[in-house]
């Protein structure tokens, strides 16, 4: 007969973040550059009070356990009250990206069958615009206090979110109950079809959030400074107002300011220690310090990921700036957190560019996730650092299934998440594509990131978007849509020159396009689909 452990059971919800920064970090700093135009700033203790009677406020609006609370705003405070108060009190928080097409925002909101919307001044006319096609809803709040409050308004149910607070007396008390209820939910982004909801349950969250605290995922510390630019509508930017409140660090909220500009003076004026985003982002901030012959006094390390994150991305980080880069992989499937590039001990006698080579992979897994990689009849491949296959991960943070969808996604009890990879005998993980990026040419595959990251090493070229195109005898070959820097000037051949030695030559794209932008995700990916739609009657020189 076994014999059970005989240690406390506490389920493991999310406001005991909360309550634990309020009570061991209560007067750390949360700062947010806001809608409004000012900053602000409060604290941990702050946060959980005004938590605490945004939930009775919830109570007081009618709503039940499990009712799913939507939000369309950018990050800041407000947005971080919303979270604890929503999932604390047995509600459903559903982050909705403000950049989807409206039709698209709608879609997910009546998918979700949002009752309650919170939104930030500046998205409020997307939702009256949509609120009449959204049936299931039955109050909006206005993120602001009274004296920003519109005039006039068609909807029936508008609330002002400082004026629903200040209704509050804050006597609370946060519930307990089982740890595998959901707690927020977020959409895939739809740059594979529509957009499929993933459900996060407490236990997940707050697992994640300890695996994303550990000093070989994001390292964070109390002595920290974090500005999330990821944002928090998007798989919770990365899960930090979470794993910030667990370990008591200073967040440093950007509002909808995230210009190269803007971002620069926040990291400064705030001290900033450490940050999180999509590559994309990094670009602009780049630019502006560059040109303007800046440096970051603070600034010590950021997780960039999302996509692929380009090696001159890192270098031009950390030999020009001495910013530490963590290359990480994750999806919204995988709330998000997968990969991660750090090193291990033996790699301290390796040269700085060998390492700096294997920290350019999307690295290896935090505990919590285990990964393989399948060929295309689902047989396992072996961990040889150059067998490609379907990477399938599984996990403490991995969905099993999807919201309002009864057909399971996975395979064999793994998640596959879509992406092609490697693996390394040490367990370095390598993308190469995401499977429908592949450039399939004369049955040989070509990795787009890889001719990407290649041109974005070159001085002229600012963004760099590899895609198939049609070729009467290889089926596909690859197109590079390129939009060059700032008054840089370079000509297609040059680009293509470029290449030489730096992959094999049968993979050496057939043609470069000059465009005056590349189009993003509403995630800030490159947006393959609407590129390989734009140029799917180009015709190649080669052809
Ligand atoms: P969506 O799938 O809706 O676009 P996600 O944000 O969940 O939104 O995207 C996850 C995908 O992003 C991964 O499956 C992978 O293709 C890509 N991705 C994430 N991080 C990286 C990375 N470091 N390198 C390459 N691709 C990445």
């Amino acid at each position: 007969m076994s014999l059970m452990g005989q240690m406390m059971h506490m389920p493991l919800m999310i406001s005991s973040l909360l309550t634990h920064a309020a009570r061991h970090n209560g007067d750390v700093e949360i700062v947010s550059k806001r809608v409004e135009g000012d900053m602000h700033r409060t604290n941990w203790t702050e946060v959980e009070l005004r938590s605490r009677k945004l939930a009775q406020a919830l109570d007081r609006l009618g709503l039940e356990a499990g009712d799913r609370v939507g939000t369309l705003a950018w990050n800041g405070y407000r947005h971080m009250e919303i979270y604890y108060a929503v999932s604390g009190s047995q509600r459903v928080c559903h982050t909705i990206n403000p950049r989807l097409f409206p039709q698209q925002v709608a879609w997910i909101a009546n998918d979700a069958q949002d009752k309650v919307i919170f939104v930030d001044l500046n998205i409020f006319p997307l939702v009256e615009k949509l609120a009449p096609s959204l049936p299931a809803l039955q109050h909006v709040v206005l993120m602001c206090a009274r004296e920003n409050m519109p005039r006039e308004c068609a909807l029936p149910h508008l609330h002002c979110y400082e004026d629903l607070i200040a209704a509050e007396d804050g006597n609370y008390c946060w519930p307990s109950f089982d740890e595998n209820t959901a707690a927020s939910i977020c959409y895939t982004s739809g740059t594979t079809g529509n957009p499929k909801g993933a459900v996060y349950s407490h236990r997940s969250t707050v697992l994640h959030a300890f695996a994303a605290a550990l000093p070989d995922a994001m390292s964070l510390k109390a002595t920290d400074t974090v500005l999330p630019v990821v944002p928090m509508f998007h798989v919770n930017a990365w899960g930090l107002p979470y794993t910030a409140a667990m370990v008591g660090c200073k967040l440093v909220f950007p509002g909808h300011h995230l210009d190269g500009a803007s971002l620069y003076n926040l990291f400064e004026e705030e001290k900033v220690t450490m940050s999180a985003g999509v590559p994309t982002i990094w670009l602009g901030l780049l630019n502006h310090v560059k040109t303007n012959n800046l440096k970051f006094s603070t600034f010590k390390s950021t997780i960039i990921g999302g996509a692929a994150c380009p090696p001159a991305m890192i270098r031009t980080f950390e030999n020009d700036y001495n910013v530490e880069v963590i290359h990480a992989w994750g999806m919204t499937e995988l709330s998000p957190l997968g990969t991660l590039g750090r090193l291990k001990s033996k790699h301290a006698d390796w040269s700085t560019e060998d390492k700096q080579k294997l920290l350019e992979k999307q690295g290896k897994s935090v505990y919590g996730i285990d990964m393989r990689i399948v060929d295309a009849e689902g047989k396992v491949l072996p961990w040889d650092g150059k067998s490609a296959g379907d990477l399938e991960v599984r996990g403490h943070w991995v969905i099993s299934g999807y919201f309002n969808i009864d057909k399971s996604p996975l395979h064999d009890g793994w998640f596959p998440t879509g992406d092609v990879a490697t693996i390394d005998p040490d367990g370095y993980m390598q993308i190469t594509d995401r499977s429908k990026d592949v450039i399939k040419s004369g049955g040989e595959w070509i990795s787009s990131i890889d001719l990407e990251n290649a041109l974005m090493a070159h001085p002229a070229v600012q963004e760099a978007a590899a895609i198939a195109c049609h070729h009467p005898k290889w089926d596909e070959r690859p197109l590079m849509v390129v939009v060059k820097k700032p008054g840089a000037e370079v000509s297609k051949e040059e680009l293509i020159a470029f290449y030489k030695g730096k992959i094999p030559n049968w993979q050496t794209p057939d043609d470069v396009v000059f465009v005056d932008e590349i189009p993003h995700t509403a995630t800030g990916k490159i947006w393959k689909l609407q590129l390989r739609e734009k140029f799917k009657d180009h015709k190649l020189p080669t052809a």
